[in-house]
């Protein structure tokens, strides 16, 4: 056993990933060995292919004349801006196509082509309707949805010229963003630019490119990831805290077990509704179990749990583990962070996968395709195909390797306020009078690079010991509820402050705020703060990190992050040592130009050193205690 401790600090991962192995069965980890070592060109972001004269690469220690340059004239700086530039434009590019099949339901729902699919929040609905610059009065809601999204598909082309939701941005800070011609035009347009300007022979300046960058990842985070955060609550209801459950152990022995996996809640929505129908129950019951038991993994999970407290099985690096449990019947994904081995991994189970996007199809997995119009339709034919799997289950291969542990969750902006009786300033105040130290995200993924869940567990136990209050998105989300610290009675944890505010609230000191694409969520949080206090965002005592991040995606919101201000630990470097100016200026040079910049620190002991720090001087610039 001690060897899987190696791999993660949780009881259920280790005893599964045992399991697994001697099932037979390769994992992530296993597959990471092999790859070992690691081209050292690709590790430092020196390796080119944007086009066919090459692929070239350039030596990283600079030490090789022969090596300076690719075959077109690139030297080191142009092709790591170039690389870094096009991960930035795909994670931008994933979150904002995510709020493109948002907006089309939406669309749908106002035209009445979107059957089962309703608007659950119609206050959020009219508010956001406002912003922009819809006239709400005497039309319905259906109108109003129509209108809505018609006015948001215009975020993602040029018609506008510059995202609504941007001017959310503090006016400093949108006055540097214009100062330094940042601010997006359009969702689509940016990520557009950033493929056009990486092409051979366009964009050589890594300054230059870097700019442009910083403007993609601006428009995932006031566009594509605010937008689908947004419209998520408007069609499936805005978060309110609650209760559930976290790990592998919200599996049941005795029910049919089906998960939901990705990022968009729209499949999993319908799917929610079909498990929850009568018939459905009865054929559970006819097939021998005793109903049917939904749960989630990554951030589609974690989309579920917060609008209705529907346990989380696991994080990224529990997604083929949790077949080797044995009671999976079925495993339906939607799009992102689903690992192409799944289907080879359920060969060895009785496990069902279904893909259900025409933009995210898998090697052995069965293909039902969901759009606005069949959704419900598709959603009842695989649950019952899910319930029928349960005879199939082998009894002798059954593992549930941990009781699940409870966590809180639910922890959207409106409830925030609402917790804080209407407005920020209960918080503001236990900011001013050092209770509460400041206020940091621990968001992202995790990566068998780091040791699963304690690069995110050690940090968030640091910080909150610290006074510091922790927001947590995404994967960090199942690391921080199965160590317990998404409970109220974490607040003994924490330090004396942070203790006594957790106590009168009733809240835990690690607020679970949502999937990956709900750090707009923390960045409307920054904004109102700033705003509220009449400050930039830079100028806060907040700070961000990714501990254990693998993800395109992740590294965009580390980007739109520090250029909205806020310092940025990330755990895993990013390709980009080949360029020691492309790395001055992430890790130091930008701070002189959003006053903010990134920090690379994989030990969770370090980051929280420095992000306590870091805390203390912004503190001590707005005159605060320490
Ligand atoms: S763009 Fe230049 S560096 Fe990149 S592969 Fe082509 S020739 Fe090589
Ligand atoms: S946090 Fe990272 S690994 Fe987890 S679902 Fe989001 S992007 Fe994927």
């Amino acid at each position: 056993m001690s060897e899987y401790k190696d791999f993660s600090i949780c009881k259920d991962t280790q005893l599964t990933l045992k399991k697994a192995h001697e099932d037979g069965v390769e994992t992530v980890w296993d597959r990471f060995k092999k790859q070992k070592p690691r081209c050292k060109y690709c590790k430092a972001g020196v390796s080119c292919q944007i086009c066919v004269m090459g692929p070239c690469r350039i030596d990283p220690s600079g030490k090789s004349k022969s090596k300076l340059y690719g075959v077109c004239g690139a030297n080191a700086d142009i092709i790591v801006a170039r690389n870094l530039a096009r991960m930035i434009a795909a994670g931008a590019a994933s979150h904002s196509d995510h709020g493109r099949d948002l907006i089309e339901i939406l669309y749908k729902i106002g035209k009445g082509m979107a059957p089962g699919y309703a608007i659950k929040d119609t206050v959020k609905l009219k508010r956001i309707a406002k912003e922009y610059d819809i006239d709400t009065k005497n039309i319905g809601n259906e109108e109003i949805a129509i209108r809505l999204s018609k006015a948001m598909m215009k975020d993602f082309s040029m018609e506008k010229g510059r995202l609504t939701f941007i001017d959310r941005a503090p006016k400093q800070r949108l006055e540097l963003w214009e100062k330094l011609d940042v601010i997006p035009r359009g969702i689509d347009r940016e990520t557009s630019e950033t493929m056009h300007r990486t092409h051979m022979g366009v964009d050589n300046n890594h300054m230059s490119i870097l700019l442009h960058a910083v403007r993609n990842s601006l428009a995932d985070g006031y566009g594509g990831s605010m937008i689908s955060t947004e419209l998520s609550d408007i069609i499936f209801g805005t978060p309110k805290p609650g209760f559930s459950e976290v790990n592998l152990g919200v599996l049941k022995e005795d029910h049919v077990n089906i998960l939901v996996h990705g990022h968009n809640p729209a499949v999993s929505e319908m799917i929610g509704q079909a498990v929850e129908d009568k018939k459905m129950i009865q054929l559970a019951k006819a097939k021998g179990a005793r109903g049917v038991n939904l749960a989630g993994l990554c951030c589609t999970g974690n989309e579920i749990l917060m609008r209705k407290k529907i346990p989380l099985a696991g994080n990224h690096l529990m997604t083929e583990l949790s077949m080797v449990t044995g009671v999976v019947e079925s495993i339906i994904v939607d799009y992102q962070c689903i690992m192409p081995s799944l289907g080879q991994v359920a060969q060895c189970y009785h496990t069902r996968l279904y893909s259900t996007s025409n933009k995210a199809k898998f090697p052995f997995i069965e293909h039902v395709e969901f759009t606005p119009e069949n959704a419900k339709e598709q959603a009842f034919k695989i649950v019952k195909e899910s319930i029928e799997n349960y005879t199939r289950r082998n009894k002798d291969r059954i593992f549930i390797p941990a009781s699940p542990v409870k966590n809180m969750t639910g922890f959207s902006v409106e409830a925030i306020l609402e917790i804080l009786g209407g407005s920020l300033n209960p918080l503001i105040d236990a900011i001013k009078a050092g209770k509460i130290k400041g206020v940091v995200g621990v968001v992202g993924c995790n990566n068998p690079k780091i040791k699963q869940d304690y690069g995110h567990v050690e940090l968030i136990k640091r910080l909150i010991a610290n006074d510091i209050l922790v927001l947590t998105t995404g994967c960090a989300n199942v690391a921080a509820g199965k160590a317990g610290l998404q409970m109220p009675e974490a607040k003994e944890l924490a330090g004396p402050g942070l203790k006594e505010v957790c106590g009168l609230l009733n809240i835990p000191p690690s607020l679970h705020v949502g999937s990956c694409v709900d750090n707009s969520r923390i960045i409307v949080i920054a904004c109102a703060l700033a705003n509220a206090i009449g400050v930039d965002i830079d100028k806060l005592p907040i700070a961000g990190a990714a501990p254990e991040w693998y993800s395109e995606k992740a590294l965009t919101i580390a980007f739109y992050v520090m250029a909205s201000g806020i310092y940025t630990v990330l755990g895993v470097m990013p390709p980009i040592g080949g360029s020691k100016k492309v790395t001055e200026l992430a890790t130091s040079g930008l701070k002189d130009i959003f006053g903010a910049c990134l920090a690379v620190e994989p030990d969770p002991i370090k980051a929280a050193k420095l992000i306590t720090a870091h805390i203390v001087e912004k503190r001590k610039g707005l005159g605060l205690s320490v």
